[in-house]
């Protein structure tokens, strides 16, 4: 079944999981952030080790669809930054930066190609 956001949002998510692929196990849902006035989180669960268990992706269900993908592909960016680099101090940091850059191309890759 499609989310939310439909087909359009569901296909960015698994082009996501195939040309940005995590080894953590990654839940993406779209909930009612109002309250918490956010676009999205991501949530890094750790092991009793420190080690990352799994991530999940909030995005809140009341924006437009490309605000949406946007805030997908922020937030897929910091899964990204915290597996390879680590929980960061700084949220954006530069290594953070390079992430949602190769997730920008992901996206803009699939846009130029023609629908199927
Ligand atoms: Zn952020």
């Amino acid at each position: 079944m499609a989310s939310r956001y439909g087909k359009k949002f569901d296909r960015v998510l698994r082009q996501l999981r195939k040309e940005c692929p995590l080894k953590t196990p990654m839940k993406v849902l779209t909930k009612d952030l109002g309250k918490e006035k956010l676009c999205g989180c991501c949530y890094a669960y750790l092991k009793p080790n420190g080690k990352i268990d799994h991530f999940v992706i909030e995005v809140d269900r009341n924006m437009g669809l490309l605000t949406a993908v946007d805030t997908l592909l922020h937030e897929w960016a910091h899964a990204m930054d915290k597996e390879a680099n680590g929980i960061p101090v700084e949220p954006h940091r530069n290594t953070w930066g390079e992430m949602y850059a190769r997730v920008w191309r992901v996206y803009t890759n699939m846009a130029s190609d023609p629908m199927p």
